[in-house]
C-alpha cells in the first residue's frame, strides 16, 4: 500500500503512556463477554472486528453528539512512530472519502476519534479490552485499538500485511458510518425483540456490511490516491476469510455452527468486501435487504 506522505489525520488519540488498565474506568453489562481475562486465540479472534458486545445488548443508543467519557490523557502520536503514523494516514483516507460520500448524500460526516490504548481502556462502551481486538464505540464515537492486533493478525492469524492492517480500521470505521446513519440504533431496536439466532442474523449483516463499507473507502481511495499494490486486494480478502465465523470455529471448536455466527462465513466477508470495492456505492451495500448473503 502507498501511503507514506499522504496526510495524517488530527483525530488521532494516542493515550498507551498511560496504558496497562490500572484506571478504573466504567463497567457496564455485569461482566458479558467485556473483560475477559483469558487470551485463547479462539476467544480472542471471536471479538475480533465485533462491534461491542454492550452495543449489542443494546445499552446504547445511536444519534446525538458523542457521550463525554473519562479518560486518561492523550497526546498526538510521537512522529517517528510509523505504524502510528500508518494508523493516521489511513484514518485520513478514510475521512476524505466519507466526507465526500456523505455530502453526495446531502448529509455531513462527523469524523470519529481513534484512540490508541495499550492493554485496557475506559470507553463509554465499558471497559475495553485489548483481547477484544479493534472495536468502535458508538458512545463516544471513537475507534478503539492496541496495536499488538496488528502483530496478533500477521503471527497468529495468518492475515500479514500493511492493506490487510488498513482494512481492520477502514471496518471500524464503516461501524461509525452504521451509526452516523442510524443502523446500529436500528438493529439495536430490534434486539430483545426476536430470537437469538434472529439477533445473530441481525449482526452478521450489520458485520457484513462495515465490511463492504470497508470495500467502498478502498474503492474511492484508490481512484483518488491510487494507494493500492501488487497484492493488497488479496491481502485484504485473506484477512477479511481469516476471520469469518466458519473458519474460527473450525479452528477453535473443529466444527462449524451456522445459527451461532455473529460475523458471517469467510467468503461472506470476502464478497461484501468486494462488492464494496467494486462498485464503490454505498447503496450497493445494502446486507439487510440481500436476500443472499
Ligand atoms: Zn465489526
Amino acid at each position: 500500500m502507498k501511503w507514506e506522505g499522504n496526510r495524517q489525520s488530527d483525530n488521532v488519540e494516542d493515550a498507551r503512556a498511560g496504558g496497562g488498565g490500572g484506571r478504573g474506568g466504567i463497567r457496564l453489562g455485569g461482566g458479558r463477554g467485556i473483560g475477559l481475562g483469558t487470551v485463547a486465540i479462539a476467544l480472542v479472534a471471536g471479538w475480533i472486528f465485533g462491534i461491542n458486545p454492550l452495543t449489542v445488548l443494546g445499552l446504547l443508543s445511536g444519534g446525538g453528539a458523542p457521550m463525554e467519557v473519562s479518560q486518561g490523557p492523550a497526546t498526538k502520536p510521537p512522529a517517528d512512530d510509523k505504524m502510528a503514523q500508518f494508523v493516521s494516514t489511513v484514518l485520513a483516507d478514510t475521512e476524505d472519502v466519507w466526507r465526500a460520500q456523505f455530502k453526495q448524500m446531502g448529509a455531513t460526516y462527523r469524523e470519529p476519534k481513534l484512540r490508541l490504548f495499550r492493554g485496557a481502556e475506559p470507553t463509554a462502551c465499558g471497559t475495553g479490552q485489548a483481547a477484544m481486538g479493534p472495536f468502535y464505540c458508538p458512545g463516544d464515537e471513537k475507534v478503539y485499538i492496541d496495536l499488538s492486533f496488528y502483530e496478533t493478525m500477521r503471527t497468529r492469524m495468518g492475515a500479514p500485511g500493511d492493506f490487510a492492517q488498513a482494512y481492520v480500521i477502514a471496518h471500524e470505521v464503516g461501524h461509525h458510518v452504521q451509526h452516523l446513519m442510524g443502523i446500529t440504533a436500528k438493529v439495536d431496536g430490534m434486539r430483545g425483540r426476536v430470537s437469538e439466532a434472529q439477533q445473530n442474523g441481525l449482526s452478521v449483516r450489520l458485520e457484513l456490511q462495515a465490511d463492504c463499507f470497508a470495500g467502498v473507502w478502498a474503492h474511492h481511495a484508490q481512484s483518488a490516491r491510487q494507494i493500492l499494490e501488487q497484492g493488497d486486494v488479496e491481502e485484504a480478502m485473506n484477512a477479511a476469510a481469516q476471520i469469518g465465523d466458519d473458519n474460527l470455529q473450525r479452528k477453535s471448536q473443529g466444527q462449524v455452527i451456522p445459527e451461532s455466527f455473529t460475523h458471517g462465513t469467510s467468503a461472506q466477508r470476502v464478497r461484501w468486501f468486494k462488492t464494496g470495492l467494486q462498485t464503490g456505492s454505498v447503496a450497493q451495500c445494502n446486507t439487510f435487504e440481500a436476500r443472499q448473503l
